[in-house]
């Protein structure tokens, strides 16, 4: 395979290898149905309870308050509704308007079936105010839905004080922490979150697979109806491999969370040093409070797209900004919201790195960078 420099990272990442060791005899000898009552449907029971186990000690929450879901879409989802329809007499919700589209598109499906919904507005680093909160909540208030840290230019919500002015106004508050869990410490009991969301995929697990936190006493509607897994609230036969994989892969993050966060930091440095060197006319999106290695890039006068295309030919994978968005060349609702100039908005990129990326990787990127913005020859 060509070689490249892989700098995607809040895309997806690389499957931690122990966390594929852990899946395979899921996957090859020990197949049971976890829900049969026989004695070949023991071990993969077994296999559950300890990876919600292993999976509520990185959170420090009970084993018996984490669902097991498709992704990080499937627990936004079900988090928005579940809660919206869960109580008639009090659902409106409060989200932000730079949220992952698993919030955002969750949001209108509520509010085209009646049920009111509110975007708070954000800083041009991106950050969400308690005091925007505090204008708009009311007693009618559900639940308030807070992105963790923002998947497009890395800036960390003051979740803790929005969940407090969610509960002295009634409301529930939920986090969408897809991009943050296994690389910042996340404590669901000090923040006091209702609920989490969380992906695999984005911590080095398998893809498909992630959960739901949801504190003891929630009521909370199910997200799919069938089966008795997940206590009756997540029907369908559970993906034990991946999850598995996934408790082992979160476990392997948490541990190394200082260590990581350093060398990544370093790297971050290094990047921008080089193109402050360098005199490139750039800006960087986002708050000084962010998760380590998202870097968010605006150049001027150029399309984010072309960076895209050109570092892809020099072997170097970076995105535009959310997955998701990188079929279009608009500026996302992120940039948008923020209100970055048109002239660096079009040029935007997100560099996202992982403990795996040298300094020497990043040399080429900031290399490829300077000549591809300075208009420089590419050898
Ligand atoms: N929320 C955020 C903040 C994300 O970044 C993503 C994925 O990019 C998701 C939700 C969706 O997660 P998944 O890919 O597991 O469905």
């Amino acid at each position: 395979m060509k070689q490249i420099i892989y700098a995607d990272n809040a895309a997806t990442t690389k499957l931690n290898r122990e966390a594929f060791e852990a899946m395979i005899p899921w996957l090859t000898e020990e197949y049971g149905n976890a829900s049969q009552p026989y004695s070949f449907a023991r071990k993969p029971k077994q296999a559950l309870a300890n990876a919600r186990v292993s999976i509520a000690k990185c959170i420090n929450a009970e084993p018996d308050e984490i669902y097991f879901t498709s992704g990080g879409t499937e627990s936004d989802n079900w988090a928005i509704k579940g809660l919206a329809f869960s109580d008639w007499s009090k659902c409106a919700t409060i989200t932000s308007a730079i949220e992952h589209h698993a919030v955002l598109r969750a949001c209108e499906s509520i509010e085209k079936l009646g049920y009111p919904v509110a975007y708070l507005s954000v800083t041009p680093t991106g950050v969400i105010t308690p005091e925007s909160l505090e204008a708009v909540i009311t007693r009618e208030t559900r639940l308030v839905s807070i992105m963790y840290a923002n998947n497009e230019i890395g800036t960390i919500q003051p979740i803790k004080k929005l969940a407090e002015i969610a509960h002295a106004h009634g409301a529930l508050f939920h986090t969408d922490a897809v991009q943050a869990l296994g690389h910042v410490d996340i404590d669901v009991k000090n923040l006091n979150v209702d609920l989490l969301s969380a992906s695999a995929h984005k911590f080095n697990g398998p893809k498909g697979v992630g959960f739901l936190y949801i504190k003891k006493g929630i009521e909370i509607s199910p997200y799919a109806n069938g089966g008795a897994q997940e206590r009756g609230f997540r029907a369908g036969t559970e993906n034990i491999a991946g999850i598995v994989g996934m408790a082992t892969a979160l476990e392997d993050n948490c541990a190394k969370i200082s260590v990581n966060t350093n060398h990544i930091k370093m790297l971050e440095a290094k990047l921008l040093e080089a193109l402050d060197d360098a005199e490139v006319d750039y800006i960087r999106n986002g708050d000084e409070n962010h998760i380590p290695g998202n870097i968010s890039l605006s150049f001027r006068g150029n399309d984010g797209e072309t960076l895209l295309h050109r570092l892809d030919l020099m072997g170097i994978i970076i995105s535009t900004g959310s997955a998701c968005d990188s079929v279009n060349s608009q500026i996302s609702h992120v940039i948008k919201e923020i209100g970055l100039d048109e002239d660096y908005a079009y040029g935007t990129i997100r560099v996202s790195l992982s403990p795996e990326n040298s300094l020497d990787d990043i040399e080429q990127i900031a290399k490829a960078l300077i000549k591809i913005t300075k208009n420089q020859e590419i050898d």
